[in-house]
């Protein structure tokens, strides 16, 4: 039997992030798709069930705290990861990711060296 790669949704709106990360990733033969938006990231879930969520905090009008609070609450997506990716590491972001529901934090500037050991730990632990 031959298992699915993982499937990864990416929200972000940087689109040099979207690149970096979509390219390195799937170059470690993870499935990735990715969302610009709040509501772009909404719609695609009502078609898709990703195995992990990358989610930028910095977006426009609905932030990823708020929207990870909001996918929290969704039938079916509770179980899956949720990974905050922000660059105000001062601002205690840390925290904030955690009380909105993220299941883990990572800081940005992305590190392409450590990025796909990451996403496979969270998706270790979220099988668990
Ligand atoms: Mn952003």
């Amino acid at each position: 039997m031959v298992n699915e790669p993982p499937l990864i949704l990416y929200v972000e709106d940087n689109p040099h992030n979207m690149l970096l990360v979509q390219r390195l990733l799937r170059a470690e033969g993870f499935r990735v798709d990715g969302a610009s938006s709040a509501e772009e990231a909404e719609t695609y879930l009502k078609s898709h069930k990703p195995n992990l969520i990358l989610m930028d905090i910095n977006l426009p009008r609905i932030d990823g705290y708020t929207l990870t609070a909001k996918f929290k609450k969704l039938r079916g997506l509770e179980s899956v990861p949720i990974i905050a990716l922000t660059a105000n590491a001062l601002k205690g972001d840390e925290g904030k990711s955690f009380a909105a529901g993220c299941n883990g934090y990572i800081q940005k500037p992305i590190d392409v060296d450590t990025l796909p050991e990451l996403i496979r730990g969270f998706l270790e632990n979220a099988e668990a």
